[in-house]
């Protein structure tokens, strides 16, 4: 699990760390609120902290652009003002919960387990393209009645296309999601793993699934629909 923490008090952002780090996950900081920004939108985390008064750009403007920017990673606002208004407005906007300072490092752990729960709840909801349906709890792909059977490299890559449907994804960001940062890019395992799910999904089927951008990438789409 990896979080990020926005909080521009570098005493606390450092004890929030270590007691993180103590129970076992990764934790990026960022000390302002444009690093805070970036960070968010360009790193993938289970779950971010987020301090509402920021230098640079403020709590609630980082929630709206990273809403915006599709993103729904799990955010708890730390607040350091406590009036009702600016708890309205943080959950109205897309914050999953806030705590107001000073708050107890258990209080906000046993808080950022209850968002990690909800949030692989919704992680475990069904993907579904046209007939073709993935299930991330049991592990199971069925396309119209017929039961699939793929490797676990073939379902992590289907499932990450279909998390993408209708967007490109690149070789690299394939490779970057599903193998660790010592692939090595220049071979063709990508493709060679992408043809033998379309062996299996698309081959003795007429409505072909996963199309390939030349020069980009691939994705998954039902064109069916809007030829
Ligand atoms: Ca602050």
């Amino acid at each position: 699990m990896r979080i990020l923490i926005v909080e521009d008090e570098v005493k606390l952002a450092r004890y929030l760390k270590q007691g993180f780090e103590e129970n076992y996950y990764a934790v990026d900081l960022a000390h302002d609120g444009i690093d805070g920004l970036h960070q968010a939108t360009h790193e993938e985390y289970d779950l971010i902290i987020l301090d509402i008064m920021l230098p640079g750009y403020d709590g609630m403007s980082i929630l709206k652009d990273v809403r915006s920017a599709g993103i729904n990673t799990p955010i708890i606002f730390l607040t350091a003002k406590d009036s009702v208004k600016d708890k309205i407005a943080g959950l109205y906007i897309g914050a999953d919960d806030y705590i107001v300072k000073p708050f107890s490092f258990h209080e906000l752990l046993a808080r950022v387990r209850v968002c990690l729960r909800r949030s692989s709840n919704r992680a475990s909801l069904q993907l579904q393209v046209a007939d073709l349906i993935l299930d991330p709890l049991t592990r199971k792909v069925m396309r119209g009645n017929k039961r699939i059977e793929i490797s676990p490299i073939e379902f992590s890559l289907l499932e990450y296309l279909m998390q993408n449907a209708g967007q490109i994804v690149t070789r690299t960001m394939i490779s970057e999601h599903i193998w660790d940062s010592n692939f090595e890019s220049f071979s063709n395992v990508v493709d060679v793993h992408i043809a033998k799910l379309r062996n299996k999904i698309d081959k003795n089927f007429d409505i072909k699934l996963i199309h390939t951008k030349r020069g980009a990438g691939y994705f998954i789409e039902d064109q069916s629909e809007n030829p």
